[in-house]
């Protein structure tokens, strides 16, 4: 039975009434999918609250884009997992899922420069702004020169704030740049804040046994992973850079090596990491 012309318009002023703009733009190509049997009305109302559904997850993604401070949109749906061998698509999945959110677990990619680690986790962030929860994303430099400032500045407090209560915090590039020490105490009191409170996600390509170098104290980084390995989900990344897939050349003149990898260092690695997983 076709719907009316009224009974459509009623449609169109419910849709508007309840304020569902997405459903509303999609609802004469719906009606014409009915109308030409082409859609069964179960489809019919499953693809007008898609739409709509679709519509404020976009608007969600676009809000928490700019409140996040991700610097680009990356999904698991563009990571070639082909290309990448190491990272296990179940586990990914499984971790856009979300439930480490709720179980407040942190995830800790690592691996060497170009291997996807900022990729995945913007994945995570971007997974986790669409369900509707607040994502901060920065790397470690960053995060730590904006508290340093707001110390300078007597704002110590709240910029803490806006950081420890995101749902996910997004620790980026771990390991690139060296960090002063009163960097290092406030980092700390930050993912000490948030331990068991919240999920936060990092990226290194330096493996825990570095961190005490990196964060200029072997005691307070051995304490900062003890607190983030508690509840922790590892991805140990060993491949090729992406950025370079296309200069298989160059790649083997940067690592001679890494085409035949070491078996005492991938055990040593595996050992490690099956100790620090949940
Ligand atoms: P890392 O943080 O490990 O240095 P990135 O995540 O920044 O590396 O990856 C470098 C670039 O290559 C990015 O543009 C990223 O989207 C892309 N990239 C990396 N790995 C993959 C992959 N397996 N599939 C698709 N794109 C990838
Ligand atoms: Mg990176």
């Amino acid at each position: 039975m076709k719907p009316t012309p009224s009974l459509r318009e009623q449609i169109r002023t419910q849709l508007a009434d309840l304020k569902m703009p997405g459903a509303l733009e999609a609802l004469d190509g719906i009606l014409a999918g009915l109308d030409g049997g082409t859609l069964h009305p179960p489809a019919a109302m499953a693809a007008l609250l898609g739409a709509q559904i679709a519509l404020r997850n976009n608007r969600r993604l676009q809000a928490a884009m700019r409140s996040s401070r991700l610097p680009v949109v990356k999904t698991l749906a563009d990571f070639d997992f082909a290309f990448q061998p190491s990272v296990k698509r179940e586990q990914l999945e499984s971790l856009h899922t979300l439930g480490f959110l709720e179980r407040k677990e942190n995830v800790v990619f690592l691996g060497p420069p170009g291997v996807g680690k900022t990729h995945l986790a913007i994945s995570l962030a971007i997974a986790a702004a669409e369900s509707g929860r607040r994502v901060y994303y920065g790397t470690l430099g960053d995060l730590i020169a904006s508290l340093e400032e707001a110390q300078t500045a007597g704002r110590l407090m709240q910029r803490m704030k806006t950081l420890i209560f995101p749902s996910l915090l997004i620790v980026d590039e771990i390991g690139y740049l060296p960090i002063s020490r009163t960097g290092a105490m406030l980092f700390f009191q930050v993912i000490a804040r948030r331990y068991e409170h919240a999920a936060t996600v990092l990226t290194s390509n330096k493996g825990f046994e570095d961190w005490g170098e990196i964060f200029g104290d072997e005691v307070m980084a051995a304490a900062l992973i003890d607190r983030l390995v508690h509840h922790c989900h590892i991805v140990n990344i060993r491949g090729n850079s992406y950025r370079m897939r296309h200069h298989a050349e160059l790649r083997s003149a940067l690592h001679p090596r890494q085409s035949v990898p070491d078996r005492t260092t991938l055990k040593r690695r595996s050992t490690r990491q099956e100790a620090t997983a949940r």
